[in-house]
């Protein structure tokens, strides 16, 4: 859309015209092409300040910019023609009612905002749930992600018109802005959308690009593959610059939102995981070794003599690796006391020779 003229020159909009030129002249040093070889950034902000100072500086045609706003000049066979005062009689009304609401100051209040501050840019970001196994998480991994968007037209470069010409809006002048009022007399309502046919730019396309029919973009379906980081978890956001939507030349970026999905042997509290073990009573009562196994991992576990049901063994640093730092947290294995359904005619004996004796303490000490 259409800059301020003040605001590109950074002066107060009742600025002198000595104001003005010393702005200017500073402005045009810093931005000047031959102390910024090359850059095309610095080009376009030489243009902006010089087209600001082209208006600014001219009395006439700074009265014209005051009252309207307007960029065209009647240059061109649209110009004057299309110049409406009626169109314009709001603008004050507006300010007024935005003032009464506002108490001034920020947003519409002033004259200066009402033209430059106002972003008509539509959120270009585009987010998407990307669902991730807790086994992807733990060895991170790599995952396909197919996704639509709207993607900058190579054709026009995402101007949307041929050459890259563009001409300012004749239905918002360049603001992007549209005014629609409602109501009659004492209750009119008056509200500000984005200009439905610039759709905010300001400009429009002089021949629009065939391409993209001169709206800029293509749709297009993306097949990309994202890397899942070691130890990713839910909301964690994975940005991909310049994937997201393009609009007026400018792209945003692809969030990909991580879901971790739950599993049902193995659960998670942060970077600690909790697993079950069956262990057998003798196991339990005289102590041994387990085989715990992780994923595609297997650790040993020493069950200590005299391990209780549902007691919480740690194996250090054997649970989820930590996301953005080294080392990972730890494995916590629940022990879970098995019970045998079927004994053998030995088996059965010895624990019914356990059962007749009173408990001797020395057994557990065997
Ligand atoms: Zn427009
Ligand atoms: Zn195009």
């Amino acid at each position: 859309m259409a800059e301020n003229y003040y605001d590109v020159l950074g002066v107060d909009k009742n600025a002198s015209q000595d104001e003005i030129k010393a702005k200017f002249r500073e402005l045009a040093k810093k931005y000047h092409p031959d102390v910024n070889a090359g850059s095309k950034e610095a080009e376009e902000k030489f243009k902006e300040v010089a087209e600001a100072y082209e208006v600014l500086s001219d009395p006439k045609k700074r009265q014209q910019y005051d009252a309207t706003g307007s960029t065209d000049f009647g240059g061109g066979s649209s110009g004057s023609s299309n110049f409406n005062w009626q169109d314009f009689s709001h603008f004050d009304d507006i300010n007024d009612i935005f003032n009464k609401i506002f108490g001034g100051g920020g947003g519409f209040g002033s004259n200066d905002t009402f033209f430059g501050g106002y972003s008509n840019q539509p959120d270009l970001d585009i987010y998407i749930r990307v669902n991730v196994t807790l086994e992807d998480a733990y060895y991170g991994s790599s995952k396909q992600v197919k996704y639509r968007r709207n993607a900058t037209c190579e054709a026009c470069k995402g101007t949307g018109a041929v050459n890259g010409k563009l001409i300012t809006c004749p239905t918002c002048h360049g603001t992007g802005q549209e005014r629609v009022t409602r109501g009659q007399g004492f209750f009119k309502v008056v509200s500000v959308t984005t200009c439905r046919t610039c759709n905010g730019r300001g400009k429009i396309p002089q021949t629009p690009c065939p391409t993209c029919k001169g709206t800029g973009y293509i749709p297009k379906m993306e097949n990309i593959t994202i890397n899942i980081p070691k130890g990713a978890d839910t909301n964690i956001k994975l940005r991909i610059s310049k994937m997201g939507n393009s609009f007026g030349g400018v792209t945003g970026d692809l969030y990909c939102v991580l879901y971790v999905q739950g599993n049902s042997s193995i659960k998670r509290s942060g970077d600690n995981l909790y697993i079950k073990t069956s262990i057998t009573f003798p196991t339990a009562a005289l102590g041994g070794e387990e085989e715990i196994q992780l994923f595609k991992e297997k650790f040993k576990l020493t069950i200590p003599p005299g391990t209780q049901p549902d007691d919480v063994l740690r194996i250090k640093g054997a649970g989820m690796p930590h996301l953005n730092s080294r080392g990972s947290g730890d494995l916590l294995v629940v022990t879970k006391l098995e019970v045998p359904k079927h004994l053998t005619s030995k088996e059965k004996e010895l624990i019914e020779e356990l059962k007749g004796e009173p408990v001797k303490k020395s057994w557990f000490h065997i």
